[in-house]
C-alpha cells in the first residue's frame, strides 16, 4: 500500500498536495482524467520553498518581481500619525482549518473595523511561526495574522508578536482544536470562541506600511498594521505550544525578510 501510495503521489502529486491525507488517495479513472484546476504546490523550504514561489505558477509573480512584499524588517520607531479607534472585535466561534501550510481560524461571525475610510471585515486569523517580521532587527518567536477584508476586496492584516514563555491560554482552544491533517473541512467546536480582543493592548500602537499577502500568491496592495509588542510585558506562546504547531505543518512557517524598499513606514500612536 506504501509503494502505491507513493506511487500515487508522484504521478498525481499536484492533486495530493492539495487534497486531505486523511484516507489513499482515490484512484478513480474519471479524477485523473480530469483533475480539477489546483494551485501549484509550494513550501517553506527546498525546491518549491520561498525563493522559487515565482516560478512555481504564473499567478505568483509578485513574489519574485513585487516591488512591495512582506514582511519587512520594521524600525523600532517612525514618524508618527494618530492610530484609529481600538478594534472591537467580537470572539471568534471556535473553526480551524488545516490548510497544509497554516492553520487557520474563519471568522462565522465577522467583526467590522474601520481604518482610513475604509470598513473591513475579520475574515480570518492564524499563526506563524517563528514570526514573519522583525522590530530593529529583533525577531520573535510566532506572530498571528487577523486577516480583515473590505466589500471591494482591500486587504488589511493587523499582526500581533509573541515570545517564547507562558502558554497562551486564549490561543489554547485553537491548538486543541487544530487537526492533525490537512483538509478542506474545519474542525467546529461548538460552544467555544476565541477572545482576540484580549490580545490586543489597551492602547495599541501600530507600524503601519503597505507590502503584500506573505504567502503565495504574494498579492500586494495590502495594508500592514503591526502591533508594537510591549516591551515589559509581551504577548506569550509556551514552547510547546510551538512544538505543537511546527510537528503539524512540519516546521517553520515563516517567509524570509523582504526588500523594504523605501517604503514609508508611519508609527500609529494613540
Ligand atoms: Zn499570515
Amino acid at each position: 500500500m506504501l509503494a502505491r501510495r507513493v506511487l500515487l503521489f508522484a504521478v498525481f502529486g499536484l492533486i495530493a498536495c492539495t487534497t486531505s491525507t486523511t484516507a489513499p488517495a482515490p484512484a478513480s479513472p474519471d479524477r485523473a482524467a480530469t483533475p480539477a484546476p489546483q494551485p501549484s504546490h509550494w513550501t517553506y523550504s527546498g525546491a518549491t520553498g520561498p525563493e522559487h514561489w515565482g516560478e512555481l505558477d504564473p499567478s505568483f509573480a509578485a513574489c519574485s518581481h513585487g516591488a512591495t512584499q512582506s514582511p519587512i524588517d520594521l524600525p523600532s520607531s517612525a514618524p508618527m500619525a494618530a492610530a484609529p479607534a481600538r478594534p472591537a472585535w467580537s470572539p471568534v466561534p471556535l473553526r480551524v482549518s488545516n490548510k497544509g501550510y497554516v492553520i487557520q481560524v474563519d471568522d462565522t461571525a465577522p467583526s467590522s473595523f474601520t481604518f482610513e475610510g475604509t470598513r473591513y471585515t475579520l475574515a480570518q486569523f492564524h499563526v506563524h511561526t517563528p514570526a514573519e517580521h522583525s522590530i530593529a532587527g529583533r525577531a520573535f518567536d510566532a506572530e498571528l495574522h487577523l486577516v480583515h477584508k473590505s466589500a471591494d476586496g482591500k486587504i488589511l492584516v493587523i499582526a500581533l508578536l509573541f515570545v517564547v514563555g507562558n502558554e497562551n491560554a486564549t490561543l489554547e482552544p485553537v491548538w486543541d482544536a487544530m487537526p492533525a491533517q490537512r483538509g478542506p473541512a474545519p474542525v467546529e467546536v461548538a460552544g467555544v470562541a476565541v477572545d482576540v480582543s484580549s490580545l490586543l493592548p489597551k492602547a495599541p500602537r501600530y507600524l503601519r506600511y503597505d507590502g503584500s499577502l506573505t504567502v503565495p500568491p504574494c498579492t500586494e496592495g495590502v495594508t500592514w498594521l503591526v502591533v508594537e509588542p510591549d516591551a515589559s510585558t509581551p504577548l506569550q506562546v509556551s514552547a510547546q505550544q510551538i512544538a505543537r504547531m511546527r510537528a503539524i505543518l512540519g516546521g517553520d512557517t515563516r517567509r524570509p525578510i523582504q526588500d523594504r524598499r523605501g517604503r514609508a513606514i508611519v508609527e500609529l500612536v494613540p
